[in-house]
Order: C-alpha cells, then sequence, then structure tokens
C-alpha cells in the first residue's frame, strides 16, 4: 500500500464549480490552507460544456433570474438578459473565479478516484487517491462534485433495439435530425430537450410518469422568483392561477397533477405546453415495455421510436466517497448530512451542493460556504466553538420547507425552501458569533414581491429592489482578459 502524502496541514477542496469555488474564497478569506483539485480543465462547472460529466447543451437557459442569482460581491451584469444562456452564466462563473483569483488554488485535469477517512493519533484525517495513483492524507475534505453527475437511469421490461442514452450526453438539436425520439421525464432539462426535439425531429414524444404544474418564466412580466410564495395558503392561490392562466395540463396528453404548485423544483418553461398544442410534440405516459425499436405505454398506446434521452434526472452521490462512509439521497430519509452539508458522523468531512433550492442563487452557496469556512478555522482556532457547532450538527434537524407543503416522495427529500435555508444560515451564523467571509456582511436579500397580495389584488407590476445584488456595469470579459 502506498504511503499517502502527507498534507495534514490543509483541507482538500473537491470541484472547481459554483459551491467549490465559494468554499475557497471562504477559506481563502478566512486563512486556512488548502487544495483544489478538479477534473476538468477550468473553473466553472457544468457550465463548461466539456467538462467531462456536464450536462449542459445548447439550449439551456438560468432557471431563476439574472437579477438574483449571482454572488452578492460582484452581480450578473446589467446587460444580461433576464434568463442567461448557459455560456453567459460560464463567463459569469469564469469572471468571479478570476476576481477572486481562486484559480491558482487549484490542480486542474486531476480527478479524485477515491476518498476514504482514517483514525490516526491526532484524530480523523481522510486519505484521497487521485486518478494519476497518487496517494495525500488531507486533514479534511469539502467534497463540491456537483450533483448533476451521477446518471438515474430506470429500467422496464423487454429489449429496446434504437438509441437510449441519459441527457448527460445530450448536447445539440442537431442530434435528433431525421430521427423519431422520445424524451423520457419532465424536468427542466427534459422539457428543454423534448421542445429540441418538437422543432428537430421527425416525430417527437415525452413520457412522463405523472401530470406536473408548468410555471411561465415571466408572471405580470416579472420572473417567478421576484414572487415571494412562502406558505400553503400562497401554493393554493397559485395553484388557482396556473389554472386559469396555463390552464388543464390534461388538454394536451398529462393528467392532472396530483401535488401543489412549488410542492417540488418548479418546471419553468413556456414553449412545452405551445409544442404540445400545435401537435410537434406528443405527450404519453409511463413506458410499460419494449420491444425492439417499438415503445408501449401504460394507456395501450405505443410509438416506433429511434432516439431516447432518459432525461430523468441524477443520483445525489459523492461518487468517489464509498456509501458507507457518506450516505446521501434525494430518495432516502436517512442521510449523514446536518443542512446538507456537515456530516453528523465524520466531523472532517463537508459538502456543498446536495439541497436543491426553487430559488437559485450563487449568493446563497456563499453564505453557506461561509459556515464551512468558520467552522474549519475554528477547530484549530477557537476549538470550544468548534464543539458547540459539532453539537448543533449532532442535533434535529431544522425546519427548512419555510412554510411549504413539500412533496415528500423519493427524489425530492433534499427539497428545502431558499428563503428558510438563507434564515437559518444568518441565523446560526450569528448566533455563534461567525465572521462574513465569502458572503458580504452587510447584504441585503432581493426584495420579492408579497404573491398572495399580488393574487388578490392583480395591477401592473416593475421589478422589486436586487437588495444587495444590484447590478453594477461591467463586462465579464473584461475581467477575465484583463
Ligand atoms: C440546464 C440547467 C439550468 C440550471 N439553472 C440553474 C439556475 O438557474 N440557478 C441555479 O442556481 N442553478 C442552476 N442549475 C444548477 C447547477 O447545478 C448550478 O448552477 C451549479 O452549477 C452547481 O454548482 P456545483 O459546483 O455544485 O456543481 P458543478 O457545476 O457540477 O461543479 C462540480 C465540479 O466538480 C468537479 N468534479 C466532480 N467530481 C470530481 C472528481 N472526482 N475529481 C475532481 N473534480 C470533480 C466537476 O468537474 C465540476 O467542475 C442549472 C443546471 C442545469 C443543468
Amino acid at each position: 500500500m502506498t504511503q499517502p502524502a502527507d498534507r495534514t496541514d490543509r483541507w482538500l477542496v473537491v470541484g472547481a464549480g459554483p459551491s467549490g469555488l465559494s468554499v475557497s474564497l471562504a477559506l481563502q478569506q478566512a486563512g486556512v490552507a488548502f487544495d483544489g483539485i478538479e477534473a476538468g480543465s477550468t473553473v466553472g462547472g457544468m457550465w463548461n460544456m466539456d467538462n467531462p460529466g456536464s450536462g449542459m447543451y445548447e439550449s439551456a437557459h438560468f432557471i431563476s433570474s439574472a437579477a438574483r442569482s449571482g454572488w452578492a460581491d460582484l452581480p450578473m451584469p446589467d446587460h444580461y438578459p433576464t434568463y442567461p444562456r448557459w455560456w453567459e452564466i460560464r463567463d459569469y462563473i469564469h469572471a468571479w473565479a478570476a476576481h477572486h483569483g481562486l484559480g491558482r488554488h487549484y490542480t486542474f485535469d486531476t480527478r479524485v478516484e477515491q476518498a476514504v477517512p482514517v483514525e490516526t493519533g491526532e484524530g480523523e484525517r481522510w486519505d484521497v487517491t487521485l486518478a494519476t495513483s497518487e496517494v495525500r492524507r488531507y486533514r479534511g475534505l469539502v467534497a463540491c462534485p456537483g450533483f448533476q453527475r451521477v446518471p438515474n437511469v430506470p429500467t422496464y421490461p423487454g429489449t429496446f433495439s434504437g438509441e437510449a442514452r441519459h441527457s448527460q450526453t445530450y448536447k445539440s438539436a442537431d442530434e435528433f435530425v431525421g430521427r423519431r425520439a422520445m424524451v423520457v421525464g419532465a424536468g427542466n432539462s427534459a422539457v428543454d430537450i423534448a421542445v429540441d426535439a418538437a422543432i428537430a425531429a421527425d416525430r417527437a414524444v415525452i413520457s412522463t410518469r405523472r401530470a406536473y404544474w408548468f410555471f411561465p418564466k415571466l408572471i405580470g412580466g416579472i420572473p417567478l422568483d421576484c414572487f415571494a410564495i412562502n406558505s400553503v395558503s400562497s401554493q393554493e392561490r397559485l395553484r388557482r392561477f396556473l389554472e386559469i392562466h396555463v390552464g388543464d395540463v390534461g388538454r394536451v396528453g398529462f393528467g392532472t397533477p396530483d401535488h401543489q404548485p412549488l410542492a417540488h423544483h418548479p418546471i419553468l418553461n413556456d414553449q412545452i405546453l405551445h409544442h404540445l398544442s400545435h401537435g410537434d410534440l406528443l405527450s404519453r405516459p409511463e413506458i410499460e415495455r419494449f420491444d425492439g425499436n417499438t415503445v408501449h405505454f401504460a394507456d395501450g398506446t405505443s410509438e416506433d421510436i429511434d432516439l431516447i434521452i432518459w432525461a430523468t434526472g441524477y443520483l445525489d452521490r459523492v461518487p468517489f466517497v464509498n456509501a458507507e462512509h457518506c450516505r446521501i439521497s434525494s430518495r432516502d430519509a436517512d442521510n449523514d448530512l446536518f443542512i446538507w452539508m456537515f456530516h453528523r458522523r465524520h466531523p472532517q468531512m463537508m459538502v456543498l451542493g446536495p439541497a436543491n433550492l426553487a430559488a437559485g442563487g450563487y449568493w446563497a452557496l456563499a453564505a453557506s460556504a461561509d459556515l464551512i469556512a468558520n467552522h474549519i478555522r475554528d477547530q484549530q482556532h477557537d476549538p470550544s466553538r468548534w464543539e458547540r457547532m459539532r453539537a448543533i450538527i449532532g442535533g434535529p434537524e431544522p425546519d427548512l420547507s419555510g412554510g411549504y407543503s413539500y412533496y415528500q416522495k423519493p427524489g425530492h427529500l433534499n427539497y428545502v425552501n431558499a428563503a428558510a435555508l438563507d434564515r437559518y444560515c444568518e441565523q446560526l451564523a450569528g448566533s455563534l458569533g461567525y465572521e462574513p467571509l465569502a458572503h458580504p456582511g452587510d447584504f441585503k436579500a432581493p426584495e420579492q414581491i408579497d404573491i398572495d397580495g399580488w393574487l388578490d389584488n392583480p395591477r401592473p407590476l416593475s421589478m422589486p429592489s436586487h437588495g444587495s445584488l444590484a447590478p453594477i456595469p461591467y463586462q465579464p470579459r473584461d475581467l477575465i482578459d484583463g
């Protein structure tokens, strides 16, 4: 067995996507020594389409709005569209990382193959094996590998003789030209890809297990994430709004949703119902079985298909840590992570990324990263506060539902309310006396429009204040090039 290289004077951050970069900035500000390791050739995570395992595709756009989604210290530029294109997000992440000089912490083009906890005379440490076969021993591990990385592919009886692959490999509508295509699933990527198929394929089908609410990307001209929808009664009002303004999705082949709007991650797409109602895309229920190129569905119908894209999501795993050492799952309530970040059993392991938030926002990642970095620093500089935090980590999980009624079904258990998580992080940091690091201490959250008031009394709307995310004039490219 190779003797590990001793790196126990420092922590390891795996991943240079938005989560890993947020942790890196917080550790840098805290003065904690760390190395970063990234499998891809640069910072940016899945937004670099050529990053190995990136599920990005040409028609992808941000699903949360530019005005509310950037890091607080360098918001997205004013000229960005409401819902930026994937390459604008990539450029923005590159610019933010360059602004803080984060790339210098990382070794790129290097994959972590395995990480295991080891007990030493000085407490727990982590042995990390790289793809180069090098083994290093670190003081601890912050895993930020992205949680849209390990494909989830369901199985059905029979054999399909066409081409079938996961949406992770899907890049552009050209893949559909001249083919009879079927997209399975109805998440945000699934409906984007189904829209591409509707435009480019000879015949396009979407197969779903159940009916979903489809949200317009703008309500009264305002992005959905600018509304405060924080209660069960808001959900009920929203249901009535969608029933009136979007209408019964049963008319285009879906049934009736078995859940309230926002009971799980919202699907924001204006084009899917357009293509379904124009006949460019056909809705089918769940697959029953395969027979050569023929797909049989649960309602007794069938379709001849050349290409299946499984847009059926991802498994919540840290791929390089064995499940015996870290259980993370949106499918099983038995998780090892306190607030989806702090390992309850392994004090030297933390994770950023698995919490699924309705509202995006890299500022929220930075606020979470601040908790992680403060805690890590305390281990050597304030052991009694480290112990107080360990006691909180070992205690009950706080309610992060924010008053919503959530879908308590496998695949959705990591869904938390962004505002509730934000409030909890702020309270926790305040009660422990943590220092702001990656996230400005004087941050003022963007205002939201009270949806209950607006739905009861609809009127023309203007964009609410961006809080501390007020756009500033700069070009991301200037920062990269400069
Ligand atoms: C179409 C689409 C739209 C989206 N829209 C939004 C949105 O509007 N708002 C929002 O907040 N989020 C959105 N997301 C979610 C997206 O996951 C986040 O924006 C963000 O990229 C998550 O950052 P991350 O760092 O956790 O993961 P990633 O971006 O996936 O980065 C993880 C990094 O870890 C590296 N890595 C993984 N394993 C290893 C290993 N073993 N060794 C070394 N390096 C490794 C990877 O190479 C990668 O660079 C969207 C996603 C998609 C696909």
